[in-house]
């Protein structure tokens, strides 16, 4: 590979090693160095974080729902908390239909996400996630 890893490099490389991700073969399109697998599924380079593998056109358009989605589902998860926040405060009749409402859209991103998902982790030989398994993503 062209780029050698600088010391940086090397020692976030080990920090995902040492948090469980999973060293692929695939190495990033943008500096070649090889990505990680993280447990939440994410695959990312050292360097340029999240990347995407994409195989062929069709798999280029679910990558591409797949990631408007998991921004619109971090956006519900704000607005979702700021209107707990304003619930706490006192001011409870509107914040319980706001944070009702958030949650039928969230419901409906994890559907989609699901779905998505599954359809591309079929595509993908070497998937590492177990079978049983959902999936899972930043939950505390
Ligand atoms: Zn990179």
């Amino acid at each position: 590979m062209g780029e050698r890893a600088s010391p940086d490099v090397v020692r976030r490389m080990a920090d995902l090693l040492r948090a469980g991700a999973a060293m692929l073969p695939e190495r990033c399109p943008i500096c070649g160095l090889p990505l990680f697998r993280l447990r939440s599924g994410e695959v990312v380079c050292p360097v340029h974080g999240r990347v995407y593998i994409v195989r062929d056109e069709s798999e280029a358009s679910k990558v591409t729902v797949q990631g408007v989605l998991e921004e619109l589902e971090k956006f519900v998860a704000y607005r979702l908390s700021e209107a707990m926040r304003r619930a706490e405060a006192g001011q409870e009749p509107a914040a319980i239909d706001e944070i009702r409402g958030w949650l039928d859209v969230l419901e409906r991103v994890e559907r989609i996400l699901g779905m998505v998902s599954v359809s591309l982790g079929e595509e993908r030989r070497g998937e590492e996630r177990g079978p049983s398994e959902p999936r899972r993503r930043g939950r505390r």
